[in-house]
């Protein structure tokens, strides 16, 4: 693993294959797909899925760690610093990934310093947790919750808010938006970053600009750093221009 096409990171560090889905936004998880298809034969996402009588390749809910020194020690060969998206193929945070897999990961984000780490979950109750139990916790990550509506959102932001609280960083990623998130003011001081994106793909669900630009406002109002991934359209990263969106500000 290495470089990826993901606008907001430069690179992804995948250790765990496999998941089960968590909700609406999970439905076209194109980790999925691929885990179904292109990297079927691939050692961490073989036999994780099993295809529908429709075709679609579906996860088991089997969850698969790469233990290997190999595999944890690989940011410490990039020696120029990085944004690194961990376990962009699956969520950190899945209740069969255990803490002491977290913490591995968390030896090598405090031995390489010069990297920024971009963790998302949709399992953000559980990041909570593992953040408020561990000690020693690396400066350089920035821990991220992911929330494609408004009741997710409702969900999750609040335990950002407990990150946030014990000094963390923060982000929310609101892609795919499948609908509006009506922005609280009391959210503001928990998040330092919002991404926003539509989903994309022939199976692509409906997306409203207007969604994007109530976002891009309450972050332009409260001081957060907004990225515009992209408007709906078939390829990722298409279409990514939304006049002020400060993508290039956080970084
Ligand atoms: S949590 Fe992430 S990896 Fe897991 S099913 Fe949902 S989108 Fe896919």
């Amino acid at each position: 693993m290495g470089k990826t096409n993901i606008s907001w990171a430069t690179d992804a560090w995948n250790l765990i294959g496999g998941c089960s889905m968590q909700g609406a936004e999970c439905v076209n998880c194109y980790a999925m797909q691929m885990a179904g298809t292109r990297l079927s034969n691939h050692a961490l996402y073989r036999g994780m899925t099993r295809q529908t009588a429709a075709g679609k390749h579906v996860w088991t809910g089997d969850v698969r760690m790469d233990w290997s020194r190999e595999a944890l020690d690989q940011p410490k060969h990039w020696r120029k610093p990085r944004w690194i998206f961990v376990c962009s193929m699956a969520d950190l945070f899945h209740v069969k990934v255990p803490f002491a897999f977290v913490d591995a990961i968390m030896d090598t984000i405090r031995a390489t310093p010069q990297h920024t780490y971009l963790l998302l979950t949709k399992r953000s109750l559980r990041m909570a947790v593992y953040v408020q139990s561990a000690t020693n916790l690396p400066s350089n990550v920035i821990w991220g919750a992911s929330a494609g509506r408004h009741e997710t959102a409702q969900e999750r932001i609040p335990n950002l808010k407990t990150i946030h609280g014990l000094g963390h960083k923060t982000f929310v990623s609101y892609e795919p938006a499948i609908g509006p998130i009506d922005w609280q003011p009391e959210w503001a001081g928990a998040i330092d970053w919002i991404i926003c994106g539509a989903e994309s793909g022939n199976q692509r669900r409906c997306f409203e600009t207007a969604w994007a630009e109530s976002t891009r406002d309450f972050c332009l109002e409260n001081q957060i750093a907004f990225w515009f991934k992209q408007n709906s359209a078939r390829l990722p990263g298409q279409d990514d221009y939304l006049p002020g969106a400060n993508n290039t500000a956080w970084r």
